[in-house]
């Protein structure tokens, strides 16, 4: 088709014989079908499309409903398994948005995160010594009289509202297709012309591949207005807490609990605002809007693998990213390319 069009404007040989050859390596690059438009395709997709793979992405929803748009988010590793390759992925992540922030409109930035426990001590994890953590007061600057230990560290804070846009924009420059609304009951109903799969469907896989291993950790945010707060403020112990100020708002969380509603509880906003406004010390904020997300937790671990479909092509499964898949992405996103380049 280029070579076509080339030999009709140009006529001349040289030029064709340029078009031809630019052609053929681009014929070499195979057709990549990824399920799903959350942060684990987009990511995916990306890296693919500006390999050079004629990637389109398909899925059932995006946007504001899907499970990455409930995200936070911040870079830590969270309610996800095995703990050894999470951490790599999450660490070469981590590289990818420190670079990511130096991009206009890109919604990431570096954030200071305050991680407290609610009794006892909280000890720095081994990982996060690497990035400079260390010990925080309670009674410091700015009080949390809730908690009696803690550490602070910087961390990437990826803003969905800007981050998701940003990578879809990102997928359709490079070349990529996105084709939403499109439910698919089972993996082998990606049209034959696509010669790998990669299976980005987060907790959609539970049915569609299936996996019976997958958990919906339900998690519910309240997202309030911009608050006076210059750091992110976590806390994991029982009721989870945290408030996460963004560009244009700030998100209160949170809960983690097995089940699949998608419904936000008005109980459990009251709850989440309550908790936030006691630790911060300020009066319940507007409430803006509220979130859920489904968090794809795989008791056995990310899956992160190639396998076969019925029909011999080949599907790279990229899901159970439980509540860390915006932690993950980027390692994760490499891991799926060194697949499809082994296999091309
Ligand atoms: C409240 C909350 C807070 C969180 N905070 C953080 C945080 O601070 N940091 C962090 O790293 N992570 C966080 N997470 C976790 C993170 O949001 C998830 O790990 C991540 O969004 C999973 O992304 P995904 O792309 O794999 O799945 P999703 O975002 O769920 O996307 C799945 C995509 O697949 C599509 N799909 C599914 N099934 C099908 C099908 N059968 N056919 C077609 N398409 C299909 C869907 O429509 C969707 O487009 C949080 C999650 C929640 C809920």
């Amino acid at each position: 088709m280029r070579a076509e069009s080339a030999l009709r404007t140009s006529g001349h040989g040289p030029s064709w014989h340029i078009s031809v050859q630019t052609d053929l390596l681009v014929s070499m690059k195979k057709h990549v079908a990824v399920i799903g438009a959350g942060v684990s395709g987009l990511t995916c997709g990306i890296l693919l499309a500006e390999q050079g793979y004629l990637t389109t992405i398909f899925a059932e929803e995006t946007g504001t409903g899907i499970t990455s748009a409930a995200a936070g988010a911040i870079w830590f590793p969270y309610d996800v398994e095995p703990f050894d390759a999470a951490i790599k992925w999450a660490l070469e992540s981590y590289r990818v948005y420190d670079l990511l922030r130096h991009e206009p409109n890109s919604g990431v930035s570096l954030i200071e995160l305050q991680t407290f426990s609610r009794h006892g001590t909280i000890p720095i994890p081994e990982w996060a010594n690497e990035l400079g953590a260390t010990l925080l007061d309670p009674s410091g600057e700015r009080p949390m009289a809730s908690f009696s230990h803690g550490f602070v560290m910087q961390v990437p804070l990826i803003d969905t509202t800007i981050y998701l846009p940003y990578l879809t924009k990102r997928f359709a420059v490079a070349g990529g297709r996105l084709t939403d609304k499109t439910h698919l009951s089972a993996l082998d109903e990606i049209p034959a012309e696509f010669e790998i799969v990669a299976n980005c469907a987060g907790i959609g896989a539970r049915i569609l591949v299936p996996d019976d291993d997958l958990e919906p950790h339900r998690g519910q945010v309240v997202i309030v207005p911009r608050l006076d707060l210059n750091c992110a403020v976590v806390c994991d112990d029982e009721p989870l807490m945290y408030a996460i100020p963004r560009t244009n708002d700030c998100v209160f969380g949170g809960t983690n609990e097995i089940s699949d509603n998608r419904q936000p509880d008005p109980a459990t906003t009251e709850k989440i605002l309550g908790e936030c406004s006691r630790v911060l010390n300020i009066g319940p904020p507007r409430v803006l809007t509220e979130r859920v997300g489904l968090r794809p937790f795989r008791r056995s671990g990310v899956r992160l693998a190639s396998d076969r479909l019925t029909d011999g092509r080949t599907v790279i499964h990229n899901y159970g990213h439980g509540g860390s898949g915006f932690t993950l992405s980027w390692g994760c996103a490499a891991d799926v390319l060194r697949f499809a380049e082994a296999i091309c």
